[in-house]
């Protein structure tokens, strides 16, 4: 089997190795299809990262071999992979939540094999169901960012009567413009990237703002009536776009967070302030990945409201060509980038 590995910092490769045997509990599923991620391009800055370690967490694919006592999958089936492999023993995992394991923690592209490859070795537990009218791109995309989106738009839980304003454009952004426009609301996106503000605006978003060239909170008012949205969303990890979402919330507003502070390296020495927190009465949470139930109700959610996660996909490339990919993803200048593999 081959996997893409990281061979120095923004070096990739291609390598080869063993095909896996999966041990108790464990399958090996052949990829179909796996997904560039925003994180990936975090692994290449790393000065010495792990070079046997294969890239990719975003993956779906047809079981192809199982290991000793496995009954949940079987051989043929098709499954999206969710990307956190956990002990299943502790209460987190068997809630759905092997992201918070408190025993045994492995992310794929982390400790374990990622999916950028040929083959992949999970636990059985990690194999999501994926029907027939599901393809694999889509199916690589639930296990990650559209679960990670659908996860924090729950807890946005937005209707007609509110307005969601969608901080950075990237793909976990993008699937948040597409569910909050299905679940009624009006939706005003925000990035600094023209193809992103004009792929949000074909997804559905009612307005949108480029932070380059004109001031986010202010904006916000203005298109609100001098109310501010009071469904707020933010994925980029900005400390100035965090900021600008609380200084323009409504009074009472509820915002979720999934972008993660300080890895875009321009905070300056930028605070959040609790002021306006307080004296709004602003409800502001965290949101990490999904719960592992949360994959059946993307599949419903995405059938009654016929969305199409493809239309998110900009570019698609064989295996051959992944690390042709990986650098023009790194542009930012690209929707979902998906690679497909025979
Ligand atoms: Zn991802
Ligand atoms: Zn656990």
């Amino acid at each position: 089997m081959r996997g893409l590995v990281y061979s120095g910092v923004n070096e990739m490769s291609i390598k080869e190795f063993p095909d896996p045997v999966p041990s108790a509990g464990w399958v090996v599923v052949d990829i179909k299809a796996t997904s560039l991620c925003g994180s990936d391009l975090g692994t290449l800055t790393i000065p010495d990262h792990n070079r046997n370690l294969i890239m990719g967490h975003e993956g779906a694919g047809v079981v192809s071999a199982l290991g000793p006592g496995v009954t949940k999958v079987n051989l043929g089936d098709r499954v999206a992979l969710f990307h956190i492999i956990g002990c299943n023993k502790c209460k987190w995992c068997m809630s759905g939540y092997p992201q918070f394991c408190t025993e045994d923690r492995r992310a794929l592209a982390g400790v374990e094999q990622g999916t950028d490859a040929t083959k992949c070795l999970v636990k059985e537990e990690n194999c999501l169901p994926l029907p027939d009218d599901i393809s694999y791109a889509v199916g690589a995309f639930i296990g990650c960012f559209a679960g990670t989106s659908f996860s924090a738009m729950k807890k946005l839980n937005p209707n007609g009567t509110n307005t969601v304003v969608v901080s950075g454009l990237g793909p976990v952004g993008l699937c948040g413009v597409i569910y909050a426009k299905a679940m009624g609301a009006r939706v005003i996106g925000v990035d600094g990237i023209k193809i992103r503000l004009d792929l949000a605006k074909e997804l559905g978003a009612d307005e949108v703002i480029n932070f380059r060239e004109a001031d986010v909170a202010q904006s916000l008012l203005e298109l609100t009536g001098g109310v501010g949205p009071d469904r707020l969303y933010e994925t980029s990890g900005a400390i100035r776009a965090q900021m600008s979402l609380i200084t323009a919330a409504a009074t009472q507003g509820v915002m979720v967070c999934v972008g993660f502070p300080g890895h875009l390296g321009d905070q300056g020495d930028a605070r959040v302030s609790l002021y306006p927190i307080i004296g709004k009465e602003l409800t502001i949470r965290g949101s990490s990945i999904m719960a592992r139930q949360n994959h059946y109700e993307i599949l419903d959610f995405i059938k009654a409201k016929n969305i199409d996660l493809e239309k998110m996909i900009t570019h698609r490339f064989k295996f051959d060509q992944i690390i042709e990919a990986m650098r023009l993803f790194a542009t930012g200048e690209t929707g979902k980038v998906v690679i497909d593999i025979d």
